[in-house]
C-alpha cells in the first residue's frame, strides 16, 4: 500500500477550493491546500466582495440627492475615492485573515506558493514534492482581454479595485456582469461613464425585456452606451488620457479603460498537458458527472472547469464532491434554475427561464408583467423604475422563470429560487400572501 502525504491536495485557496479543503479535512482526511497569490480566491480579493462593497459606495450620491425630498439638508457631499478604495482593500484584508483562520482550525496545511503537477499523485509546490491520492484543482479563472494596439493601457477587474486615482471619464468594455456592473459604479461615483458593446444590447442570455429595461434605467444614470460598438486600438495621449478608436472612424477620450471582456481558465503552468488532463478548446478543464478529469486522481471545480462562473455553483460543487469521496455516492449536482443578479443600478434578479429560452424550448407561456415606480421614489420624485416579470407554463401552471430590476432584487430573488426548486405554480403564487407595503409582494399579486 503507497502512503501518501495527504488524502487530498487542493490547489487553489479561492471559493471552491477553501470550501473543498476545509469539509474534507472536517471529515476526517488529511488535507493541504496551495495558494500562490491571495487567500479566498476572487471572490474575496478582487470579485464579489470588493465589488458589492463599491455598489455600495457607489449609491450614495443618489441616496444624498434623494434625501432631500424627505427633509434632509446635505449640501455639498463629496467622493473621496481613497476613501472607498482603503476601506475596501482593509475589509478584504480581514477577510484573508478569516480565510487562514478557518483552514488552520480545520487543520487544512496551508501551503504558499504556485503548484504545478508532477505526476498523478504528486504536486510541487517551491521546489518541494507533496504526494495526495487525490487532487484537485480549483485554480479559479483570469481575466480576458483581447489583443489590439494599446492593449497595454487598459486595466481589467484585477487592477480596478486598487487604482491610485479615481478616472473622472471612465469607459468600460463588455456586457456581460462585470462591464454592466462597473459602469454602474463609476456612474454612481461621478465618474463620466461609457460602455462599449459589440452588439446590439448587452447581457445576452438574461431576459430580453429585462435587458432593455436596464439599458433604460443605465441611460437614465447617465451612463453613455455605445452598441454595436468595436475597438480596434487605444493610444495614450501626452496628457496621460487615452484616446480610443472604434472600428467605425469615432473616438472617444477618457481616463481609463476597464476591459471586463469574460475570464479564462487558470490552467498555465499547472502540467496538465503532460499528464493527459484534457481541456476542453476554451480551455477549461473537462470533467464528468463526479469532477473526475481523464487522470483517475485528479479532480477539478469551480470557474477552471467552466460556466456558470458564481461562487455558490464553486461552494455548492465542492460539497458536492466532498461528501461523494467521503461516501462514494455518485455527485448530485443540480445546475437548473441557478439564481443569480447582477448589481447594476438598480439590480437584475433572475430564476429560471428566460421568456425566449422558455418559448424556443416549445413551452406554451403566459407572462405576467408588474412595472411600477418604487415607492421610495414617489416622495423622492427619481425617474427610476422596477420591472417583475414571471413566466409560467400554462400547460401545468409551473412557474420556469421569475426576473426583476428593481432595487435589492437579489435579494428578493433568492426567496424566488426556493419557490422555483419547491415547483411553485402560478396558483401557489396567488395563494401567498403578500408583505406591505413592498415591491416584493408584487410577485404574489399579479393577475
Ligand atoms: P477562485 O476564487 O478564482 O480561486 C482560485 C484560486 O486559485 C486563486 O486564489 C488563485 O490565486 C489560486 N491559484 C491559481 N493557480 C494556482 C496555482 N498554480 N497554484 C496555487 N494557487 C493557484 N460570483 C458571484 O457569485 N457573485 C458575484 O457578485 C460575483 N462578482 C464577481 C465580480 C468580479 C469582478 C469577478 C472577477 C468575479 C465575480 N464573481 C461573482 C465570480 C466568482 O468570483 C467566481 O466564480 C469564484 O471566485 C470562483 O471560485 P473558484 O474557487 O473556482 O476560483
Ligand atoms: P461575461 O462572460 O459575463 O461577459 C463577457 C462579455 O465580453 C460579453 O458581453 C462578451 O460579448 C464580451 N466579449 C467577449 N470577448 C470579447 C472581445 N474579444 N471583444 C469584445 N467583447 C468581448 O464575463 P465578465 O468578464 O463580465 O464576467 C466573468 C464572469 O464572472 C461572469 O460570466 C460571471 O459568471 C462572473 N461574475 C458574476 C457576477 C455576479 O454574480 N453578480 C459579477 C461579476 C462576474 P458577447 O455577449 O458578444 O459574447
Amino acid at each position: 500500500m503507497v502512503e501518501f502525504d495527504f488524502d487530498l491536495f487542493v490547489i487553489g485557496a479561492g471559493s471552491g477550493g477553501v470550501r473543498a479543503a476545509r469539509m474534507a479535512a472536517a471529515s476526517g482526511m488529511r488535507v493541504a491546500v496551495a495558494e500562490d497569490r491571495y487567500m479566498g480566491g476572487t471572490c474575496v480579493n478582487v470579485g464579489c466582495v470588493p465589488k458589492k462593497l463599491f455598489v455600495y459606495g457607489s449609491s450614495y450620491g443618489e441616496a444624498f440627492e434623494d434625501s432631500a425630498a424627505y427633509g434632509w439638508c446635505n449640501r455639498g457631499a463629496e467622493f473621496e475615492w481613497e476613501t472607498l478604495r482603503n476601506n475596501t482593500a482593509s475589509e478584504v484584508a480581514r477577510l484573508n485573515g478569516i480565510y487562514r483562520k478557518l483552514l488552520a482550525d480545520a487543520g487544512v496545511a496551508v501551503i504558499e506558493g504556485r503548484a504545478s503537477l508532477e505526476s498523478p499523485n504528486a504536486v510541487v509546490v517551491n521546489q518541494k514534492q507533496y504526494t495526495a491520492e487525490r487532487i484537485l484543482i480549483a485554480t479559479g479563472s483570469w481575466p480576458f482581454v483581447p489583443d489590439f494596439p494599446g492593449r497595454e493601457h487598459v486595466i481589467t477587474s484585477n487592477e480596478v479595485f486598487s487604482m491610485p486615482e479615481f478616472p473622472q471619464r471612465m469607459l468600460v468594455v463588455g456586457g456581460g456582469y462585470i462591464a454592466v456592473e462597473f459602469a454602474g459604479i463609476f456612474a454612481g461615483l461621478g465618474a463620466k461613464t461609457h460602455l462599449s458593446y459589440r452588439r446590439d444590447l448587452f447581457l445576452r442570455g438574461f431576459d430580453g425585456e429585462i435587458r432593455a429595461f436596464v439599458r433604460e434605467e443605465m441611460r437614465k444614470k447617465g451612463v453613455r452606451l455605445h452598441f454595436n460598438h468595436r475597438i480596434c486600438a487605444i493610444d495614450k495621449r501626452d496628457n496621460g488620457s487615452l484616446l480610443v478608436r472604434a472600428e467605425d472612424g469615432s473616438t472617444l477620450e477618457v481616463d481609463a479603460v476597464l476591459y471586463a471582456t469574460g475570464r479564462q481558465a487558470n490552467t498555465k503552468g499547472l502540467g496538465l498537458e503532460k499528464l493527459g488532463v484534457v481541456l476542453h478548446r476554451d480551455g477549461t478543464i473537462s470533467v464528468d458527472d463526479n469532477f473526475r478529469t481523464s487522470v483517475h486522481s485528479i479532480y477539478a471545480l469551480g470557474d477552471v472547469t467552466g460556466e456558470p462562473q458564481l461562487t455558490p455553483v464553486a461552494l455548492a460543487e465542492a460539497m458536492a464532491l466532498v461528501k461523494h469521496l467521503r461516501t462514494g455516492e455518485p455527485v448530485e449536482m443540480d445546475y437548473n434554475n441557478i439564481p443569480t443578479a447582477v448589481f447594476c443600478q438598480p439590480n437584475i434578479g433572475t430564476v429560471g427561464l428566460s421568456e425566449e429560452e422558455a418559448r424556443d424550448s416549445g413551452i406554451p407561456v403566459v407572462v405576467y408583467k408588474s412595472e411600477f415606480r418604487p415607492m421610495r421614489h414617489t416622495v423622492s420624485g427619481r425617474d427610476e423604475r422596477t420591472l417583475m416579470k414571471l413566466v409560467v407554463d400554462s400547460r401545468d401552471d409551473r412557474v420556469v422563470g421569475v426576473h426583476m430590476v428593481g432595487q435589492d432584487a437579489g435579494e428578493i430573488i433568492q426567496g424566488m429560487a426556493i419557490a422555483l426548486k419547491a415547483g411553485a405554480t402560478k396558483k401557489t403564487f396567488d395563494q401567498t400572501v403578500g408583505i406591505h407595503p413592498t415591491a416584493a409582494e408584487e410577485f404574489v399579486t399579479m393577475r
